[in-house]
């Protein structure tokens, strides 16, 4: 699959170089970004506006180009792993570039240095017919191959930047800003791989649970004392999940005021175990808080829960309707409880 995967996005490189090339783009990682997002073809959005501008204008400039990237690159939700994958290909390429760059200039070198050797042995006798100037071509060349790989040493490290830059992209697209859980794209793109691996693996051994919780009121506690301190609050409850969440487990926020817990590979009686466990870590906690009068005081909420387990067969969707279906029941059975749905 990785193979696979990598064969696909070199020969999509290719592809984006030619056209960067037909285009007379600068070699700058933006381009490489839109044009190879171009060549894959998936995003029309992008295809379409590069198209649009180049049947008007005659070149793509570093300031369009990054107009473009900012508008359907990164704000398209094109999923950075791809870009990832593709800043690998692009630094893997100029890798080997580099290293046939250095034995050409190696050889280049030596063969220079045997000409000058050649040069001093004639000893002051009568030189060769155009041999000063092999000797002087033999340096313009030896002198272009090491502007070659500055060059590529200065794209490389442009490429490495771009990485970077990815890797914090990817990092914020799965991750809550607000409390620093995964945010929902982290735990659905999680849950499809659990579901995936259960249907293939066997259902028994590898079935994960879901658990779903909402705060209880948690209106009342941002009407009584001001969004800032609801978020407080937010902070501190995820918090207390993340600290009870098993190790192959994920913890998420999927909404103002709703979690997750996905835990892979866990029976529905340790699970249960669990939530309780959580229900009760969050009971105790005491967020400190300033009332509307100005006096001081320690905000309590409480944990409405819906866990259930995957059943063979079973869409991702089916097991978020299910633990939701719990978690209504918990809500409508007077909150702070766990109900567990087994199928
Ligand atoms: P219930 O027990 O039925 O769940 O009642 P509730 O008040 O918790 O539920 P409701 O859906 O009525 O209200 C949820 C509130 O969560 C409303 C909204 O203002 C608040 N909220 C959503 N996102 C955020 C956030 O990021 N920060 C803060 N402080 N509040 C948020
Ligand atoms: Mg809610
Ligand atoms: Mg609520």
């Amino acid at each position: 699959m990785r193979h696979t995967e990598s064969i696909d996005s070199t020969e999509v490189l290719k592809q984006a170089v030619q056209l960067m090339r037909r285009h007379g783009t600068s070699m700058h990682p933006v381009h490489y970004a839109i044009w190879y997002e171009y060549a894959r073809g998936e995003n029309l959005d992008l295809r379409n506006a590069i198209d649009r501008y180049l049947s008007q204008h005659l070149h793509l400039d570093d300031a369009v180009a990054e107009a473009l990237h900012k508008r359907h690159v990164v704000g398209s939700g094109t999923d950075p792993a791809m870009l990832r994958r593709m800043s690998d290909s692009v630094s893997s390429v100029l890798g080997q570039i580099a290293d046939s760059a250095a034995r050409a200039g190696d050889q280049t070198a030596a063969y220079g240095s045997s000409l000058s050797r050649f040069q001093d042995g004639l000893n002051g006798r009568e030189p060769l017919p155009g041999l000063e100037e092999i000797v002087a071509t033999t340096r313009q060349m030896h002198s272009a191959i090491q502007d070659l790989q500055r060059r590529l040493a200065d794209s490389r490290d442009e490429i490495g930047q771009l990485r970077d830059e990815l890797d914090r992209v990817r990092l914020e697209t799965l991750t809550d800003m607000l409390t620093g859980l995964a945010n929902r794209r982290a735990f659905e793109q999680r849950l499809a791989a659990c579901v995936t691996l259960a249907a293939s693996a066997g259902l028994h051994s590898h079935a994960p649970c879901l658990l779903m919780a909402d705060l209880d009121h948690f209106k009342r506690i941002n009407d009584t004392y001001g969004h800032g301190t609801g978020d407080q609050v937010l902070c501190a409850v995820a918090a207390a999940l993340k600290a009870g969440t098993p190790e192959q487990g994920l913890a998420a926020r999927i909404g103002g005021e709703e979690f997750v817990l996905l835990l892979p590979a866990m029976q529905l009686p340790a699970a249960r175990m669990l939530a309780e466990q959580l229900r009760h870590a969050v009971a105790q906690l005491r967020v400190p808080a300033r009332t509307p009068t100005g006096g001081e005081t320690a905000i309590q909420v409480t944990l409405s829960m819906g866990l259930t387990t995957l059943q063979r067969g079973e869409t991702g969707r089916q097991l978020i309707e299910r633990a939701d279906q719990a978690l209504y029941q918990s809500k409508s059975g007077g909150r702070d409880r766990v109900t567990v749905k087994a199928g």
